[in-house]
C-alpha cells in the first residue's frame, strides 16, 4: 500500500496537541510507517511555500490542531483545507475554541491593551501596539492581523472528523491511526470519540442527593469514591462527551470539559448549568444569590472549551 501523505499544523494553540502526538511513543513509529509527513512546522522545517506548491488535494490527512484568530491562521487552514483530502479538527482549540476563545469574553482592543501597555513587564512609553505593516530602512514588515473573535476550524474551513481533548489523549490517536491505517474511518462528520456523557464511564457512585454548597477543588480533599458534583464541586461530567476514560476524575480533580458537547447539544455550557441546577438546594432568593456568588467566574467554568463553538460566542460590546 503506497503510504499516506500527512500534514500537521498548529494555529492558535499552545503546543500540546503537537507533543500529544508524540505522546503515543514507540507507536509514532507506526505513524512513520503509515505515513509520509508533508508538513509539520513544530517538528520540520518545511515552508508556507511548499506547500503552496503542492497539487490540490495531494495530502491525504491534516491534523489541523489550534483555534483561528488571525490572517495568517485562516490563510492556512484554507490552504491546507485546499491541498488535504481530508480535514480532521484535533483537539479542543480547533473543535470547540478552547482555551484561546475565552478571549471571546473580552475585545481585541482589551487585549492589545493588557498585552502591549498595562503588562508589569511592559517598557512600551510611547504605547506602540503591534501594526499589520510597518515601513523600516529596509522595506516594510509584515504581521497577520488579529481577528476580534477566535473561530473554531469548522467555522472556517469544512472538516471530515473532530477529534476532542486538551489534549487528544494517546489512545484517541492511535484509533485515529488505526483506523486510517486499516481504511476504516467513520463516515465524515463523526467526532472520533465516545457517543455517551463521561457521566456514563465515571465510576464515582452517584446518589442522586443535591447539593446547597459549591466548593473550589482546593477548598476540599473529595471522597474518592462518591460523585464530585454531589460534593458540591463543578465537574461538566454531565455535558460532556466521554472518550478521556474519565481522566480527570480519577485523579479527584472534576471534569473540565475538555471533550466538549455530546451529539445533539447545542451548547455545552447551558447545558451544564442546567445540569447543576437541577441539583441545587435553594429556599428562597437570598440562598440563590449566595450560591450563585460561590461560583467563580461563570463564563470560564461553563465555557473554558466551548465559546467560539457555543450560542454566544462573543461577548457583544456597546457599539457593536
Ligand atoms: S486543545 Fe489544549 S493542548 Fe491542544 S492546542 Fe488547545 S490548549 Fe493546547
Ligand atoms: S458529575 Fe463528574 S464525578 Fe459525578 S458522575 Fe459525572 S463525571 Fe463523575
Ligand atoms: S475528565 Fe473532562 S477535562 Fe479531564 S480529560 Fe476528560 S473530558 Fe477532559
Amino acid at each position: 500500500m503506497a503510504k499516506l501523505k500527512l500534514a500537521l499544523y498548529w494555529a492558535g494553540a499552545c503546543g500540546g496537541c503537537d507533543v500529544a502526538v508524540l505522546d503515543i511513543n514507540e507507536k509514532i513509529l507506526d505513524v512513520a510507517a503509515l505515513a509520509d509527513i508533508v508538513f509539520w512546522p513544530i517538528a520540520l522545517d518545511f515552508k508556507y511555500h511548499h506547500v503552496e506548491a503542492m497539487p490540490d488535494k495531494s495530502i491525504d490527512v491534516c491534523l489541523f490542531n489550534g483555534a483561528v484568530r488571525s490572517s495568517e491562521q485562516e490563510y492556512i487552514a484554507k490552504l491546507l483545507r485546499a491541498k488535504s483530502k481530508t480535514m480532521v479538527s484535533f483537539g479542543s482549540c480547533a473543535c470547540f475554541g478552547g482555551i484561546p476563545a475565552l478571549a471571546n469574553f473580552t475585545s481585541r482592543a482589551e487585549i492589545m491593551q493588557r498585552a502591549y501597555i498595562e503588562a508589569p513587564s511592559n517598557d512600551n512609553p510611547g504605547k506602540t501596539l503591534p501594526q499589520t505593516r510597518t515601513k523600516v530602512a529596509e522595506g516594510e514588515l509584515e504581521l497577520p492581523e488579529l481577528y476580534e473573535s477566535v473561530f473554531t476550524l469548522a467555522q472556517v474551513v469544512d472538516a471530515e472528523y473532530f477529534v476532542p481533548g486538551c489534549p487528544p489523549t494517546a489512545d484517541l490517536i492511535l484509533k485515529v491511526v488505526d483506523a486510517l491505517a486499516t481504511n476504516k474511518l467513520p463516515p465524515p462528520g463523526a467526532v472520533i470519540a465516545a457517543d455517551k456523557t463521561l457521566c456514563d464511564e465515571c465510576p464515582r457512585k452517584k446518589d442522586e442527593k443535591s447539593i446547597s454548597k459549591i466548593v473550589r477543588s482546593h477548598q476540599i480533599i473529595p471522597e474518592p469514591e462518591r460523585c464530585l458534583l454531589e460534593q458540591g464541586m463543578i465537574c461538566c461530567g454531565p455535558a460532556t462527551r466521554g472518550g478521556c476514560g474519565a481522566l480527570c476524575i480519577k485523579v479527584n480533580m472534576p471534569c473540565r470539559g475538555c471533550f466538549g458537547p455530546t451529539a445533539g447539544v447545542v451548547d455545552q455550557g447551558a447545558k451544564l448549568v442546567s445540569s447543576i441546577a437541577s441539583i441545587y438546594q435553594a429556599n428562597n432568593e437570598d440562598e440563590v444569590a449566595r450560591m450563585v456568588g460561590e461560583m467563580v467566574d461563570p463564563a470560564g467554568t461553563f465555557y473554558r472549551f466551548g465559546a467560539a463553538n457555543s450560542i454566544l460566542r462573543k461577548r457583544r460590546f456597546q457599539g457593536h
